[in-house]
Formats: C-alpha cells, structure tokens, sequence
C-alpha cells in the first residue's frame, strides 16, 4: 500500500489551504510547536508570549527550546489574548508571540500577525482546537508564520496522538526541514499499543460509555498501559523527555486520512451545537460566545461559566451529559504549582476567574436536546 504519510499531508495541504510541503507531521501536537520553535531559531535569551490560559505542555516546548514563556491575561468575553494586550506584553526578549483558538474560537488573528510583522517578532497559531475553523473567511491557522494542529484523542479530528505544523512562508522551510531530520520513529511498541487503542475506541465509544470509558482510560494511562497524552515528567519537573521529539507513525496518518472525510459531518453538526447554546445562553442573559466570531467558530467544545462548579459537575454526570474539564486551570492540567512554570495566578486575574468556574458542554452528541433540558434545567448555576 502507498505510504500514509505524504497521503495525509497531501489531504491536510487542503484544508489548510497550504503547499504540502510546508506541513510537517509529528507525534503530538506539543512535538510540531517545538519543531517550529527551533526553525525559528527560539531560543536562549528569548523570550515567548502565550495565553495564560493554555495546556502545560505549551510552556514546556518553549523551556524545551531554550527560551522562557510570558504569560499574557486573557479576556473574559472570547478566552482568548486581546491584541492590545499582546502589544503591551512586548519587550526587547519577546521573539515570537503565540495566539491561541481557545476551545475552536479564533479572535483577532489577522491584527496579531500584522503586529508581529510590524515588530519583526514571530507569530505561531494554536490551532490545536481550531482545525476546521476559520476566521475572517480563512482556515485558522493560515494567519500567522506558523501554526500547530493537534490530533490528540479529544481535539477536532483525532489519529489518537498526533501532531501538524503548518508554515505560513517559504523562509522557514529549510530551517524546519533541517530540525525535522533529527526526529526519531515511534517504536514499535507505541505504535502498536496507539494501533490497539484506536480500535478499542472505534468499537467502544458511544456516548452511554463515554463516563466508563473514559475513567479506565485514566487509570490504564497511569498504569501505563495506553498512550497517554503526557509522560509524568512533563507535569511534575517540565524537564525534556529524552525521546520527546517524534515523528508521526503510519499508523496515525492512515487514520487521520479517514477522519477527515467525517469531519465536514462533524464540524456542521457542533456548530449547529454551538448556535443552539449561543441562542438558549444569549435568551436568558447568561454568558456565552460572542456572535461577533460567528460563523467560522469551530465549536469543539462549548465553554459554560458556572458558579458552583463540583455541584454542576456532578448533575451533569448524573444526567449522562459528557462534560469536558479542559482548562480548569490556567496551565491545564497542573492545578497546583503553577509557578514552577513561572506563572504567577495574582498576575492574570481574568485566566484565574475563568479557569475557576469554565465547563465544556459537548458539542457532538447524538442527542443534543438531552444536553439542552439539562442546560435548561440547571440555568441557575450558570454565571
Ligand atoms: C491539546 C493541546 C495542546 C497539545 O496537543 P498535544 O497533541 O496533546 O501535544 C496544545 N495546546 C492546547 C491549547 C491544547 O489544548
């Protein structure tokens, strides 16, 4: 059979509405951002801008690389960085700033690439909710010198662990290329036990078994026994693993080829979601995504601020509403510790609040009007 690998870039080079040979495939998400740290040449000295309202493993390829994050306030209407804030963030260590399409939603993106051309400071995308989205008419991701994707188990497609870099100009490739040489091939092992764990979750996973399923996934990761999405070591000590940068494996790119032809089903179906919330939350005064971001917004997940949020939780479960916990801290998943990261809660107020009180409704249930009565039902505990 003809090699996954160029196959998939070739569908991917599509939908990012990029040449194929400006993508390149890792085995996670976090590998693809380091990659494109170092063609940037990111490194000692320098320093990084992100969201303080991120995944840890964000933070941790910028350590990886050399350089040191800094940690911008979001803000609370879209969770994600205003450009203004970017703007007052910059010193003469920032090298490279990066925007983020919290939860699918892109804001902005189009000022934020200007503002690093105008200061000739790198600009990258995390698209890692994003892919399929797009904001003002063009995919996320296409803004900005470079983007990353990812194709972890819960992102907008998935190949179970997986990674994208997209550049956005010829004058990273070489450098890109050059880096991309010195990845290593998962081992056999992994790509076996990822093989295997793909087909558990196509025959097992059905909304009724979601709570189950994803229970025994937690503790058979702790025990080793399937791929999880990060080595212990990069929530305790943000050290490097030594075998931390990896390629893409066949196995993900033949996967991802055939979840992608299900993803325009997908993606109506969790902006049809999105709307129906939108127009329930926006009804009775409740919080809720700006329409002003409609209708490119992706919608993977459906961000909700409630006010008591283990009582919320606990209904939602009981109720067999699959609620996502992403984000329940400003460096998610670590909830204690932070500034070991060097983030400081004090320092970003508004990621703080949010990261306290934010759910994810789910965008892709069979029966969305179950997740609707629920809503409904419990509107008093929603800010
Ligand atoms: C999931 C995620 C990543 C990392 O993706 P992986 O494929 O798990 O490495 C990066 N940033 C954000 C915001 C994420 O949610």
């Amino acid at each position: 059979m003809k090699d996954p690998i160029p196959r998939f870039r070739s569908s991917l080079a599509q939908w990012l509405d990029a040449p194929e040979d400006r993508i390149a495939l890792y085995w996670k998400g976090r590998v693809a951002l380091y990659a494109i740290l170092r063609a940037m040449g990111v490194g000692k000295g320098d320093e990084v801008l992100m969201p303080a309202f991120t995944c840890v493993v964000v933070p941790n390829a910028v350590f990886y690389a050399g350089a040191k994050p800094r940690y911008v306030d979001i803000d609370p209407d879209t969770l994600n960085v205003p450009y203004e804030r970017f703007e007052a963030a910059i010193t003469d260590k920032t090298r490279a700033i990066i925007a983020q399409n919290t939860f699918g939603l892109s804001t902005e993106m189009d000022r934020i690439a200007e503002l690093g051309r105008q200061k000739g400071i790198w600009t990258i995308e995390d698209c890692t909710h994003g892919f399929g989205g797009s904001f003002k008419g063009v995919p996320n991701g296409a803004y900005c010198d470079a983007a990353f994707y990812s194709t972890q188990w819960n992102k907008p497609f998935t190949t179970g662990l997986g990674g994208i870099a997209r550049l956005g100009h010829e004058s990273l490739k070489e450098a890109l290329m050059g880096v991309h040489k010195e990845r290593i091939e998962p081992t056999p092992k992994e790509r076996m036990v990822l093989r295997g764990s793909l087909m558990a979750r196509d025959l097992f996973l059905t909304p009724a078994t979601y709570g189950i399923l994803r229970k025994s996934y937690h503790w058979l990761n702790e025990a080793g026994l399937v791929p999880g999405s990060s080595d212990p070591q990069e929530v305790e000590d943000g050290k490097m693993p030594g075998d931390y940068f990896k390629g893409m494996s066949a196995v993900q790119a033949q996967k991802g080829i055939r979840e992608l032809e299900r993803l325009p089903e997908r993606l109506a179906r969790r902006q049809k979601a999105g709307e129906r919330y939108t127009e329930l939350l926006e009804n009775r005064g409740k919080w809720h995504v700006p329409r002003s971001t409609f209708p490119d917004h992706a919608f993977l997940k459906y961000p909700l601020l409630v006010r008591d949020r283990d009582r919320f939780l606990s209904e939602a479960e009981k109720a067999g509403i699959p609620l996502g916990d992403w984000f329940l801290s400003p460096l998610h998943p670590v909830k204690e510790g932070l500034e070991r990261w060097g983030l400081d809660r004090k320092a970003v107020p508004e990621a703080d609040r949010i990261a306290r009180k934010v759910v994810n409704l789910p965008t892709d249930m069979e029966d969305l009007e179950k997740a609707m009565r629920f809503l409904e039902r419990r509107m008093d505990l929603v800010e």
